[in-house]
């Protein structure tokens, strides 16, 4: 096998997650298996993840999707042949953390009576660089004393020198682990 893809040698062009997304997308699937689970919930997810592995080991994009989904975005449910505890496991072993995602702050979906959100405050002020801080707060419907603190806080980040983003494991490295870690035994044998 070709140290830098994990797909089976199949003639497969489909991804089993849209055809059976209702497998992938069953709740059984979607969140982790709890310590009260019945033995009935058990077995059934069992023979879930069984299938829903065998589908992505037969997806085309399985190498990279297995690799966005442990390097890039933490996602929930089953992908790429990955529960999210592996995923986890997978991450420690590869010394990463990805933060979760947060489909509420990308929908922008936000409370009535919601924080002042930081970013929000200082693009106000960005866009309208001659707009008094009291017009600003009046936006933003909070008092002047939080603009001030949050344009504080703007000013003392930007004055700090920018973070080392951590290095991104190479593609080899994540399906290494993978094969390591999660394959099932016939394709670690043939690793
Ligand atoms: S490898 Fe990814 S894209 Fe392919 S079936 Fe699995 S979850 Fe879907």
């Amino acid at each position: 096998m070709h140290p830098t893809t994990i797909a089976a040698e199949t003639n497969s062009s489909t991804q089993g997650c849209l055809e059976f997304a209702s497998l992938y997308q069953h709740p059984l699937l979607e969140e982790p298996l709890t310590s009260s689970a019945c033995a009935d919930d058990r077995r059934q997810y069992m023979m879930m993840t069984r299938k829903a592995q065998n589908l992505c080991l037969e997806c085309p994009l399985m190498t990279q999707c297995l690799y966005d989904a442990v390097v890039n975005h933490d996602v929930a449910g089953f992908v790429a042949g990955t529960t999210p505890q592996q995923r986890k496991e997978m991450r420690a072993k590869l010394g990463i953390t990805v933060a979760p995602e947060d489909f509420d702050t990308l929908a922008g979906v936000t409370a009535r009576h919601r924080q002042v959100d930081h970013d929000e405050v200082v693009r106000l002020r960005h866009a309208n660089p001659h707009e008094s801080l009291e017009t600003l707060a009046h936006r933003l419907g909070c008092s002047l004393s939080t603009v001030k603190r949050h344009l504080r806080k703007h000013r003392a980040e930007a004055d700090k020198p920018a973070p080392k983003k951590p290095a991104k494991p190479a593609l080899a490295e994540v399906l290494a682990v993978y094969r390591a870690m999660v394959a099932p035994s016939h394709q670690r044998r043939a690793a």
